[in-house]
């Protein structure tokens, strides 16, 4: 039994809203790939409960092991409306190589993903409002590759981009020199995806081998005016597809895949480590320990979304890898996040202001 991911975002849409104040865990299994081979080790390992479609069970060794997620519905819609109304917002996919991350985030042509659906939630919630609000969307595309954040949206090569608290207070954090389009219309999105992919595509040789080694984020920055009375809002929506959460075999790595390994693991455990500490509700979170951590800060603390997506392969052979991404995913579930205020501010808004954060170009105009 595969989760048909379109059709519960569909549900998601019909749904009302709920206020979400913790991170939510859902479990995407992929479908069973002729990559899977067929053999045993390719038999389907894991299924969703009949009666409740957020239990999930797993056959790992002979031996069958349930986790207990949240389900799907109201959560992707009612996250694009936070963002929107000046929330911030992180989705992420967890999981190790191949169990369907990228698909779940940037999906085909006939069937997109996340990254696309998102965009197009926000139009046109945004359009609804159009008569008493007026929105910029702008999109940012970065990696996180050994610790050096990217921006993919560059025209040319850039230094290593930091990421700096702002100077205002108001615990919101930037990356000066990061790129932001402005974007207007599915056609908008299309442009930007695709500069970002051809910057991937020409630095790498093997890109599939690489993005599994680099955290690819896609940042969505909702800034807002109420016309009549000035407020302002703005709401970050980050969209993760991380890093593979596999173990690398000590033996086997060296040199440069060694290298890669070990930043990974740094990575994910700060993100886990960032995760306990949220939920056992310590004063200090140590969202410094890694880039990954440090840029999504503002969208895991006070009143921020989250929303873990966790891929797991449904066969067999990679049931000891589903077995650790089911347990993060039960880590990562009982988090609650502290209280805080939203994201408003009543002054004049002005267009300038936001260019601070990165040069706002349409799409066309790099072109
Ligand atoms: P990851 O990014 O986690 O390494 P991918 O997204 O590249 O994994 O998925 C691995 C393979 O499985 C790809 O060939 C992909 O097309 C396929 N796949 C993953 N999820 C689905 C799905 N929901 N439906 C159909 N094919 C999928
Ligand atoms: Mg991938």
């Amino acid at each position: 039994q595969v989760r048909n991911f379109p059709l519960l975002l569909q549900e998601a849409l019909k749904n009302a809203r709920a206020e979400v104040g913790n991170i939510r865990v859902i479990g995407r299994v992929r479908p069973i790939t002729k990559e899977d081979g067929d053999g045993p080790e390719a038999n389907n390992a894991v299924t969703f409960d009949s009666d409740d479609d957020a239990v999930i069970h797993l056959l790992h060794k002979g031996k069958p092991v349930s986790f207990e997620l949240d389900k799907v519905f109201q959560e992707v819609q009612d996250l694009i409306t936070s963002c929107i109304d000046g929330y911030n917002v992180c989705i992420f996919a967890y999981g190790q190589t191949g169990a369907g991350k990228t698909y779940t985030m940037e999906g085909t042509v006939e069937n997109p993903g996340i990254n696309q659906r998102a965009l197009q939630l926000l139009f046109s919630e945004v359009q609804e409002k159009a008569s008493d609000w007026e929105y910029a969307i702008t999109v940012s595309v970065a990696e996180i590759y050994n610790e050096a954040l990217r921006d993919l949206l560059a025209k040319e090569p850039q230094e290593k981009l930091e990421i700096k608290l702002c100077p205002d207070g108001s615990g919101q954090l930037y990356v000066p020199g990061l790129t932001e389009f402005r974007v207007q219309s599915v056609d908008d999105i299309n442009k930007v995806f695709e500069f970002g992919h051809t910057n991937r595509t020409t630095e790498y040789t093997n890109l599939n081998e690489h993005s599994s080694r680099s955290h690819a984020l896609v940042i969505i920055t909702v800034r807002g005016t109420d016309y009549s009375t000035g407020l302002r809002t703005t709401g970050k929506l980050n969209l993760v597809d991380l890093a593979g959460s596999e173990r690398v075999g000590k033996s086997g790595a060296e040199g440069n895949r060694l290298r890669e390994a070990q930043y990974i693991n740094k990575s994910l455990s700060a993100l886990g480590d960032v995760i306990s500490a949220l939920r056992s509700r310590q004063g200090h979170v140590p969202f410094r320990n890694s880039k990954l951590t440090y840029l999504l800060q503002d969208s895991l603390s006070g009143d921020s979304k989250t929303l873990m997506l966790v891929q797991v392969s449904p066969v067999e052979k990679n049931t000891s890898e589903t077995l650790c991404s089911l347990k993060f995913a039960e880590r990562v579930r009982s988090v609650e996040l502290g209280p805080g205020s939203r994201r408003t501010e009543l002054m004049s808004w002005s267009s300038q202001e936001h260019l601070e954060t990165g040069s706002v170009q349409t799409p066309s105009s790099t072109r």
